[in-house]
This record gives C-alpha cells, structure tokens and sequence, in this order.
C-alpha cells in the first residue's frame, strides 16, 4: 500500500459496509439469514429458496432497489428490518478503521459517510458501532435517490456537500463504484483488499486497495 500525499487530500468520503464494517454481516444476513426465514416463511426447502431468490438478487444488484429494506419486504414477503435485527450481533468494525476515523479528525479533514444502504440499515449500525461522532455528514444516497454508481448521485453530492473532487479521497470496497467516482473526477480512490473477514483477499484490479489502515494514518 501507497502513502496517500494528504496535503493534497481535504475531503475524505468513506463507505460503509465493507470499508468501515466488516460486510461479513451484510453477506451471512443476505446469503444464509434471508435464505433461511424466507423458506420458513413460504414453506419450501431452503434449496429451493435459494433458487427462488439468487435471480432476484441478480437482477437487482446495484440498483437502489437492491439497497431498499422496504423494497425486499414487499418483495419476499419477509419483515427485513426485523429479521435484520436477529443477527445485529454480527454487524462489526473493520480492524483499525476507528483509529483511521480518529486520525482524519485529528487532522482536521472534513469526513463524509456515504452509502447506499437504506436509512433503517444505517440506523441499526450506527445503534451497535459508535461511527456518527466521526463525521460531519451521514448521507444515504436514498436521500438523492440514486446509487453511488450512478453519475447524478456525484452531482447530488456536490451541490448538498461542496467538495472539491480532485481534493477528495474515497474509499469503497465495490469497483464498480469507484470507477462511477472516478469518472466524476474523484482524485484520490482506494479499493478495500479484505470486506469480508471471512472471505479471502479480493483482486481489486486497477485501484490500489486498503490492507491496513494503519498504514493510512495522515
Ligand atoms: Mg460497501
């Protein structure tokens, strides 16, 4: 991992899941939890649940669909925000990403959160991880309504937050996402090696990525 030449970086945007919190949580509750409740709830085998919703979840990925709690409760018939509560236990901090936030503080850089989960997703993490004090905005793109991967949430950004791009470092663990960053003109990006602690490393292709934070540390 690169030194980051902070002098040139006045603006910090951070995503949430898998860049801040361990997306270990994201990942058991929509690959094993949902799977589980939804065949409970409808009857059927658990294989046949995962059938059923894989295509679901394709086809909606990277939508805001995808990110909607409301959404997938109507959709699967299933309480999200309830059931999401059974496995809160999960939702987790990723290593060092506190000292990362304190540092940035320390160093006086305006910090952002931006994410693309639904404001009840963001409410039950920040209920178990004490990230609001941190920064000097939480911004869900649902507030704009649209993606991160989609130029119009940059341009909504810009206009609610003012920030320079090429001044601004964002970090993320989704590529297509930062490649949606980077053609808004995003300076400084930085992909995550590791969402999931228990996933192996991640290729994430032309973006250097985060190992450690404290390797970051302005
Ligand atoms: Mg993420």
């Amino acid at each position: 991992m690169h030194a980051l030449d902070w002098p040139e970086i006045d603006t910090v945007l951070l995503d949430m899941d898998g860049t801040l919190l361990d997306l270990h949580f994201d990942n058991h509750f929509w690959m094993e939890h949902v799977p589980q409740r939804y065949a409970e709830r409808h009857g059927i085998s658990r294989a046949m649940a995962e059938l059923e919703l894989l295509p679901l979840f394709r086809e909606h990925a990277g939508t805001l669909n995808w990110y909607c709690t409301d959404f997938w409760t109507r959709e699967l018939d299933l309480p999200i925000r309830e059931i999401k509560r059974e496995v809160a236990h999960l939702i987790a901090l990723r290593p060092d990403a506190d000292t990362f936030l304190a540092a940035l503080r320390a160093a006086g850089k305006r910090v952002a959160l931006i994410t693309n989960a639904h404001r009840d997703s963001l409410t039950l993490k920040l209920e178990r991880i004490e990230l609001a004090p941190w920064f000097d905005r939480l911004i869900s793109s649902h507030d704009y309504g649209f993606p991160k991967e989609d130029p119009q949430f940059w341009q909504a950004l810009q206009a609610d937050f003012g920030f320079d791009p090429a001044r601004s470092l964002f970090i993320d663990d989704s590529l297509p996402i930062l490649r949606s960053a980077r053609r808004f003109g995003i300076g400084h990006l930085l992909a995550v090696r590791r969402p999931d602690s228990r996933k192996p490393a991640k290729d994430t292709e032309e973006f250097a990525a985060v190992e450690d934070y404290r390797d970051l540390l302005p």
